[in-house]
């Protein structure tokens, strides 16, 4: 199996998730959204085809590292090959983050005719979904782009048949927020 990348793998980014963390840009996104950060990502031409097997041997080796994100470009059109490379993340203890531009409840509802997106749910712990709204656009979404977008706990929100956002997040944001006034 094979996976379109826009580039090799980040180490040591703090500002895609929690802790210190390895990305993987994928390749490849249809959302379009104005003042994306990286619309070199958008084609599904660009970039280059690695194994996967490839990707988990780097994972492998990996050091000082406490989770992996996916990002892009959007995650979720490769999500079969996504969810092998995540199943083998979690083998090392390393918690799994994805960017979409995909709402969470639009995932849901493309799961019902593509397993594969099913598949990659079941191996994220946490999802921050939706696209990139320049007029929500705000430094203190921590870890988001634009307030629009949610941060969101995938297993419990599967198990609940509800969305579960991972609140310390927020709580972080008011915390910043209230500084201001000090
Ligand atoms: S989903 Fe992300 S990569 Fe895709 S256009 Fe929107 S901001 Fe850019």
């Amino acid at each position: 199996m094979q996976i379109r990348l826009a580039s090799d793998l980040q180490t040591d980014s703090i500002v895609d998730g929690e802790g210190i963390r390895t990305v993987i840009w994928t390749q490849g996104c249809p959302h379009n959204c104005a003042g994306c950060h990286n619309p070199s990502t958008h084609s599904f031409s660009d970039g280059a085809l690695v194994d996967v097997d490839l990707i988990k041997e780097e994972i492998s080796k990996l050091e000082g590292q406490t989770g992996i994100t996916f990002s892009g470009g959007d995650p979720m059109c490769q999500a079969e090959a996504c969810a092998s490379v995540a199943s083998f993340c979690h083998e090392f203890n390393y918690d799994v983050w994805c960017y979409t531009g995909y709402t969470y409840e639009q995932l849901l509802e493309l799961s019902k005719t593509k397993k594969s997106i099913m598949d990659f749910l079941n191996q994220i712990d946490v999802l921050v979904d939706g696209k990139f709204v320049l007029k929500e656009k705000s430094l203190d979404a921590i870890f988001r782009g634009s307030k629009n977008q949610r941060i969101i706990d995938v297993q419990k929100s599967l198990n609940s048949k509800t969305v579960v956002l991972v609140s310390k997040y927020y709580e972080v944001n008011e915390k910043k927020k209230n500084k201001l006034y000090i």
